[in-house]
């Protein structure tokens, strides 16, 4: 558990005391099974880590440089050294590095299994799950069947303030994808508001097969004060978690910023939470930008998690 949570919880809020750092190198985790790389199964518009055992951290820190990335931003998975991370290795579109536990990505499969309207009523199998959340209209449902390839898997429409459940969707019989519902709804009564508060908070104080929150964030507006509070209440309760930023395909005319400008700020509000750097990608539903590359990620975390299960 402790190991998981350091995959988990990279980041380091104030009120929490991580006594160990995140491994920053594979012999760390020697005991655990790692997939080769030769068995990494990338998406064909990404590209897989290159990871070569001559690889000298002057050449690869030169390397970085050239190509502009900042070493100390990425989110650096078990199983590679920040040192060795080379620019072919960050996802596009986020600061994600791919590591060894990546593996097979795509979505064969997903059957919807179960709503639940209390944590103790979801399914109570050992499979591995990522819960995704976000502010209502931030474009949950739409990121959920982009994923799955499936047009209303998730409702894209749902009505504020009306009771939501805790949704199960079953990815190729071995994990799944859970929705949660929206928080953060500007015409809600207070009691919906309380709904939202009481059972999802419920859910992610005793879900022990959670891998990571996707915390959906909206880079069309600026950062919500409603999205800085619910990071900020996942990671002291060392829930871990990964910002999506939505509706990256939306440029503005005219008046209002663009959404690079707008994942810069909200990148800079919360880094005063972190001591290590959240992962974080870019995404859009209409042009299905970071599809591939957000399943990827989830992989890797995925298949860390199972091996540290065993
Ligand atoms: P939810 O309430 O979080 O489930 O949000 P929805 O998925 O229902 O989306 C809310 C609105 O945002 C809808 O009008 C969607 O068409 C729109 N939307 C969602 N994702 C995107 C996106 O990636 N780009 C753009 N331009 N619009 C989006």
């Amino acid at each position: 558990m402790l190991l998981r949570n350091r995959l988990l919880n990279p980041q380091n809020f104030p009120v929490i005391n991580f006594s160990s750092p995140l491994p920053s190198s594979s012999s760390s985790l020697s005991f655990l099974r790692p997939l080769s790389v030769s068995s990494l199964h990338a998406p064909t518009n990404s590209s897989p880590p290159k990871r070569s055992s001559t690889a000298q951290p002057n050449a690869s820190a030169s390397a970085a440089a050239a190509a502009g990335f900042v070493r100390t931003a990425l989110f650096v998975p078990p199983g590679v050294s920040r040192d060795e991370v080379t620019a072919e290795m960050v996802l596009p579109g986020s600061n994600i590095v791919v590591g060894p536990y990546a593996g097979e990505a795509r979505i064969k499969m997903v059957e919807f299994v179960k709503s639940s309207a209390r944590a103790r009523d979801c399914p109570k199998d050992s499979r591995p799950e990522f819960a995704i959340l976000g502010r209502s209209n931030v474009g949950k449902s739409s990121l959920i069947n982009t994923l799955v390839r499936k047009k209303d898997v998730a409702l894209t429409s749902k009505k504020p303030g009306k009771t939501q459940l805790i949704n199960h969707f079953l990815i190729n019989k071995s994990w799944y994808i859970v929705d949660l519902p929206g928080y953060g709804f500007a015409n809600a009564p207070e009691s919906a508001r309380m709904d939202w508060s009481s059972f999802t908070k419920g859910y992610f104080l005793n879900r022990d097969t959670l891998v990571s929150a996707l915390l959906l964030v909206d880079s069309s507006i600026p950062p919500q004060k409603v999205d800085l509070d619910c990071a900020n209440w996942l990671g002291r309760n060392n829930i871990g978690m990964t910002f999506v930023f939505t509706k990256c395909d939306k440029i503005k005319s005219g008046k209002g910023k663009r959404p690079d400008d707008n994942i810069k700020h909200f990148q800079d509000m919360i880094s005063k939470f972190y001591q290590e750097p959240p992962p974080w990608i870019m995404t859009s539903s209409v042009s299905g930008l970071g599809r591939d590359e957000l399943l990827l990620h989830m992989s890797q975390l995925r298949n860390y998690w199972d091996n540290e299960a065993v």
